[in-house]
């Protein structure tokens, strides 16, 4: 199921001086299981990583220090799957990825297998400004964070017992199914709580550049060594400001096989389409057809914002120059 009123929604009016939308994943609970306090404190979350963002914006700051840091807030929020809080892999551990990309200069970084680096998306951003490399994984990224001073922290810093539950429940409800070990199929699992979810962000700042920003802590219950969408530059991230920044949750496989957010570009630079026609056509024509389940946000320069998911919702939230903000889940 898509939501439509998303898709539809913020692109008639002028463009503003700045805009920035925000996920914090297209995995929600089920109505059922969401409670009046567990709702606010996922709202309370989504508006304090808007009010980061927004501060920055406001002021005349970068679309690219906004991203990082709407982000970097979101990973230090347990309640989203993304640093401290971050999904488990089949083992029990966090392993995390992130990326970040410059619609100006298209210059990116993307770093995936981390275990010890407490804000996965302040590495890429190292790195997209002082490498000549745009992606590192595991022991070699670890040890780049290190010399270039990032915090690193104990593996256990990541874990929480929300995480723990879930990795046992879906541990449990694949042994139900008589499937053996990881998703190796990854199928969506169907049960009350969806095994995907991640944190993103895209910006338009005064200067007319876009930035995309995602960090993850991927599927529970995955392979050691599966590295999902979110720092493939194109699959779970993508800015370019001729046309658009995207930021994606959801099942990763199929965002990679989809080239998603860079297809969502590609239809607004070779077919002419908008940002809402192209991210509906996206959705639909690519991820929905090969069965993948997630979401998006996007932005182009104009300002427009579009947030597609055809998930029971998600968490998600955005504001644009002399606009309310927006914070909203299903
Ligand atoms: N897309 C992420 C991945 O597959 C997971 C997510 O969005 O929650 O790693």
């Amino acid at each position: 199921m898509v939501s439509w009123a998303d898709i539809l929604i913020m692109t008639s009016q002028e463009k503003p001086a700045y805009a920035l939308a925000l996920h914090g994943g297209a995995a929600v609970l089920a109505k059922s299981e969401m409670t009046a306090e567990r709702e606010a404190d996922y709202r309370s979350g989504l508006t304090a990583a808007l009010t980061v963002g927004h501060d920055i914006l406001a002021k005349g700051g970068s679309a690219l220090d906004a991203v990082e840091s709407v982000v970097v807030s979101l990973e230090d929020n347990p309640l989203f799957n993304a640093g401290k809080g971050a999904s488990l892999n089949v083992e029990g551990h966090a392993v995390l990825d992130a990326a970040i990309m410059d619609g100006a200069s298209l210059r990116a970084g993307a770093v995936a297998l981390l275990r010890h680096v407490r804000n996965p998306m302040k590495l890429a951003r190292c790195l997209l400004e002082e490498s000549c490399h745009v992606f590192l994984a595991g022991e070699g990224a670890e040890e780049f964070a290190k010399a270039r001073g990032l915090e690193l922290v104990p593996v256990d810093y990541f874990l929480t017992d929300y995480r723990i539950k879930h990795l046992q429940l879906v541990k449990a409800h694949l042994a139900a199914l008589g499937a053996q070990g990881t998703q190796a199929n990854p199928a969506p699992i169907v049960m009350e709580e969806p095994a995907f979810g991640t944190v993103g962000a895209v910006a338009l700042d005064h200067n007319g550049n876009l930035a995309a920003a995602t960090s993850t802590g991927g599927m529970t219950n995955k392979h050691g060594g599966r590295v999902g969408d979110t720092p493939v530059i194109g699959a779970g991230t993508y800015a370019n400001n001729e046309t658009c920044a995207v930021s994606a949750s959801g099942h990763g496989e199929w965002f990679i096989r989809a080239v998603l957010a860079y297809d969502i570009a590609a239809r607004m630079a070779y077919g002419g389409r908008s940002i809402a026609e192209a991210a509906e056509a996206a959705l639909i024509e690519r991820l929905t057809t090969l069965g993948g389940g997630g979401g998006l946000i996007a932005i182009d320069k104009r300002g427009h914002i579009v947030m597609p998911f055809n998930t029971l919702g998600m968490y998600r939230a955005s504001i644009r120059a002399g606009e309310a903000a927006r914070v909203e889940i299903y």
